[in-house]
């Protein structure tokens, strides 16, 4: 249930204020709930703790508008573009730029040559469009893991992504004292890690 999720997020940010990812779920399953003010605190403590926190720019100011704060909502539209256009997230970009426009402000046209994102690596057999930095980049050379998740990480994730992710995932571990002979403790890591490396879970629920 997604009050369950809201307090093992809760749970997991209140064990080490300086969690970014505790602070990031959490604010995405209190947005999924509709909790929308609550989810504006989170995403601001996000990006208190990694000012260059892209997505949670898009998904504080998604909070922001739902909250009925449409100002706000476009302040943190335009550091979130400025930041994402800086580390070369092109999709949190995107969405960003998108969401601006839906707000009746025309997003800053920037230079097209910069940075990460202009590196040429169309993906191809060899390359993976990341879903978490949004960017093409040589595949993993083996799957992580087996089984369904660990092709669809194989799939969606650059390499670089999935180490911080093993960093990421070595404290969740840690602060939910996680025991994966327990399925449901399983299921809550492989939870953060889709969170984590923005994989969705395929819409065919039954
Ligand atoms: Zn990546």
């Amino acid at each position: 249930m997604s009050d369950d999720r809201i307090e093992q997020f809760r749970r997991m940010a209140e064990a080490d204020p300086q969690n970014e990812l505790g602070h990031f779920s959490l604010g995405r399953a209190l947005l999924d709930a509709g909790r929308h003010q609550e989810a504006v605190t989170s995403f601001e403590r996000v990006i208190e703790i990694n000012p260059r926190n892209s997505r949670a720019y898009h998904l504080l100011a998604v909070a922001r508008k739902e909250a009925g704060d449409k100002a706000a909502a476009l302040a943190a539209l335009r550091k979130g573009l400025e930041v994402a256009h800086e580390r070369g997230d092109l999709m949190p970009r995107n969405d960003m730029a998108a969401l601006m426009r839906e707000l009746g402000e025309e997003p800053p046209a920037f230079e097209a040559t910069q940075g990460a994102a202009a590196v040429e690596a169309p993906a191809g057999a060899d390359n993976v469009m990341c879903r978490r930095c949004g960017q093409a980049r040589p595949k993993m050379a083996k799957r992580p893991f087996k089984g369904p998740l660990g092709e669809q990480v194989w799939a969606n994730t650059c390499q670089s992504c999935w180490d911080e992710w093993i960093r990421m995932g070595t404290k969740v571990i840690n602060e939910l004292r996680l025991n994966f002979a327990i399925p449901r403790h399983a299921e809550m890591y492989d939870q953060h890690m889709k969170e984590f490396l923005n994989l969705d879970a395929p819409a065919d629920g039954g």
